[in-house]
């Protein structure tokens, strides 16, 4: 990443909107937004291979309410949410702490709600790790860009879920999810 191109970027962006770049408040704005956008875009990776032996769990883990922020890719908005994510072990389990750092690795950068639920599904699913039975993840969250402009649909919130193995194949499995889910999780 160019700071100094963004910042330029950014500047060129407040005169293209006839904004006055010299009076205080403006002056630092290409500098912070620069930042702001970096710090967005810049990788965090989650180490999910930590894993400890549950040999007598059969159940499922469930981990609600994940806070996250992401931006869109479409608008450059940001778009703010709570996500779900709940999962079937195989003999291993997750610090659970990984599930939410999970989420937030999938939230940096320019991207979609869809895309971070599908990225949250399949690395939980991939992992050789922990070599789950199956996985879902459920986002939800309002965006920016919906009810700013637009719409201007103020208090609209998009659903997105994902399942992977157990959970596409039994629907009890899912089923289980929402209803636990359900109780204090989604509106
Ligand atoms: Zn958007």
């Amino acid at each position: 990443m160019n700071q100094e191109r963004a910042e330029a970027a950014v500047r060129e962006l407040l005169l293209a909107l006839d904004q006055d770049v010299e009076i205080e408040g403006l002056k630092d704005t290409p500098r912070r937004v620069a930042e702001m956008l970096m710090e967005q875009c810049s990788p965090k990776d989650a180490e999910i291979d930590v894993t400890f032996s549950e040999d007598k769990f059969n159940g499922m883990v469930i981990v609600k309410n994940v806070p996250f922020t992401s931006m869109c890719m479409h608008h450059l908005v940001f778009f703010t949410g709570r996500a779900n994510v709940g999962y079937i072990p195989k003999k291993k389990v997750l610090g659970l702490s990984k599930l939410a750092r999970l989420v937030y690795s999938c939230s940096v950068g320019l991207t979609t709600q869809e895309c971070i639920t599908s990225n949250v599904a399949d690395r939980l699913y991939d992992s050789d790790g922990i070599g789950c039975l199956g996985c879902i993840v459920v986002l939800e969250a309002e965006h920016g860009c919906m009810s700013l402009r637009g719409a201007k649909a103020q208090g609209a919130s998009t659903v997105t879920s994902e399942v992977r193995g157990v959970f596409r194949d039994v629907p009890a499995a899912r089923q289980e999810f929402l209803s636990l889910i359900t109780k204090d999780g989604l509106k």
